[in-house]
């Protein structure tokens, strides 16, 4: 246990202050980040933290930002309305990071600031259409399927220029770049080919979309080669959280 000043932690019942694990997880990847950034000579400024909290309770995003996290990221829809609706007083601004399906865009488009996994044009479309007109419009991040593996979610880098053209042109959405999950791997020389790869592709839409200003990348054992090749936003799970050990079926 780690003990504080008073600005920085909770009072317990004792009147000691101390930090929760959940603290103590945020601080050190704040502090994992930051060391990220200083070896390959990026501004800090230019990477946000998203944290990501499917399967947990509001209560754990609470204590998140009660300790300065304000960028939250939630795969599954239900669940995420509930927490949105428990946490609606907070000043949080709410990722969709998970599959979309068709007939679910409308919650999406009503409740959340980002989008990141829109790999189609309908379903770009379809957010489009159902933003409310009283909201700004709704940050998109195109899903590339990156290491091109046949059972995953995203478009082929292939497709990606039409589909960025054609989803720049939508009136209630802001294309703000690209977003991927990688193959899993330990090996971090496949995980520096598998960002950079995103890199290049952002450099070449940047060409016609030269507002396209992030790239959502690296997650809890991939932050360091993640950052280092360029992402802006970093998707952090059970760094922040710990071990997810239950399981909830998509919805
Ligand atoms: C769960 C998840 C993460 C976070 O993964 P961790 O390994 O727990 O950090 C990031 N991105 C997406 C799309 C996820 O589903």
């Amino acid at each position: 246990m780690l003990v504080l000043a008073e600005s920085q932690a909770q009072s317990n019942s004792l009147g000691l202050y101390y930090m929760s694990r959940i603290a103590e997880n945020l601080t050190q990847v704040r502090q994992q980040i930051d060391i990220s950034a200083v070896k390959s000579e990026r501004n800090k400024e230019n990477i946000t933290l998203l944290a990501v909290s499917k399967t947990r309770p509001a209560s754990d995003l609470k204590d998140a930002y009660d300790n300065g996290q304000r960028d939250f990221g939630e795969n599954y829809l239900q669940e995420s309305l509930d927490k949105i609706e428990v946490l609606k007083s907070l000043d949080i601004t709410w990722h969709f990071i998970g599959p979309i399906q068709s007939n679910k865009t409308k919650p999406i488009a009503e409740n959340f600031d980002w989008v990141h996994t829109v790999d189609r044009f309908k379903i770009a479309q379809r957010l489009s259409s159902q933003r409310p007109n009283d909201l700004t419009p709704l940050n998109i991040c195109i899903q590339v399927n990156i290491s091109e593996e046949a059972s995953k979610s995203g478009c082929l880098p292939l497709e990606l220029p039409k589909l960025a053209e054609e989803i720049s042109k939508l009136p209630n959405i802001n294309l703000r770049g690209l977003m991927a999950i990688p193959k899993a791997t330990k090996n971090e020389d496949e995980q520096h080919l598998a960002f950079r790869k995103m890199k290049a592709l952002q450099l070449e839409l940047q060409k016609r979309h030269p507002h396209l200003d992030t790239l959502s990348m690296g997650m809890s054992g991939d932050i360091d080669a993640a950052i280092s090749e360029g992402a802006t936003i970093v998707r952090i799970g059970t760094a922040i959280f710990g071990q997810r050990v239950k399981t909830v079926s998509s919805n």
